[in-house]
């Protein structure tokens, strides 16, 4: 077991623990689990899957993002949107810096023997867990192919990187839209605020509360209005040294973003 197990919620669970990978989630129903994003790629996620559940699993991807989809390859069949596909396909390119020369080679190697089939999801999906339903709503902004996950029975939202808060809300990545799209699915996720009480996100290692999600709403609207531009702020370290973008804030949210991309 190479990730860590922490329980949030009474038949869910979080996988953490490898370097620069985002948080894997397993959702237990009574009949089947879904496993919510698949990490990087370096260390095969299935054994430690299979040593948190015996019952069988689908697999979904909230988007295709290197650090999010790099270990889809590991299993037969992964759920995304349609518009995952493309980053998904392509993350050995994406994920070289995350991972390192030797883990990249390593994954290298394996994602050239292995592959998988890709299954294409929409809003309305719905995983029957028994007794448990999750349902995909999706939420293109940080990546035109972000969907979120709302678990009915648990009242969470698993959001990936859609909203973070340990980090910034990060709309400088190459597949990232523009914030008025962005907002128009942050706009969709509050029609269904009352179905949730906790947000948990890719990378944030507690529960968010609901609230943040209108943080993040005022954040988006500001930046379209032009009254909350924000200041040049470093970008992390995966951008390069030497990148900047405008950072605005609101309550608890921040948001990076390109003044070329805002509508
Ligand atoms: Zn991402």
């Amino acid at each position: 077991m190479v990730r860590d197990v922490l329980e949030i919620a009474p038949g869910v669970k979080m996988l953490h623990g490898v370097e620069n990978e985002c948080n894997i989630y397993l959702v237990e129903g009574s009949r089947r689990a879904l496993i919510i994003d698949t990490g990087l790629g370096t260390v095969d996620l299935k054994p430690d899957v299979e040593a948190v559940t015996n019952l069988p699993y689908d697999v979904v991807a909230t988007h295709g993002h290197a650090d999010h989809a790099g270990g889809n390859m590991f299993f037969p069949k992964v759920y995304m949107s349609a518009d995952a596909a493309e980053d998904a396909d392509a993350f050995l390119d994406t994920g070289k810096i995350l991972m390192g020369e030797g883990p990249w080679s390593v994954a290298k190697e394996y994602a050239a023997a292995h592959t998988y089939e890709k299954v294409f999801v929409d809003d309305g999906h719905c995983f029957d867990l028994g007794g448990k339903t999750v349902e995909v709503v999706s939420c293109p902004g940080h990546a035109k192919g972000c969907i979120s996950l709302i678990d009915h029975e648990d009242r969470i939202l698993f959001c990936g990187d859609c909203m973070v808060k340990v980090m910034d809300i990060l709309m400088v990545t190459d597949s990232s839209l523009t914030i008025v799209e962005f907002l128009d699915s942050i706009e969709k996720l509050l029609a269904h605020s009352d179905e949730f009480d906790s947000i948990w996100t890719g990378h944030d290692m507690q529960a968010l509360p609901v609230s943040f999600l209108s943080d993040v709403a005022e954040c988006a609207r500001g930046i379209v209005s032009g009254e909350r531009m924000g200041e040049s702020a470093k970008l992390p370290w995966v951008f390069g040294d030497d990148a900047y973008a405008p950072r605005a804030t609101y309550g608890q949210a921040a948001i990076v973003y390109l003044p070329e991309k805002i509508r």
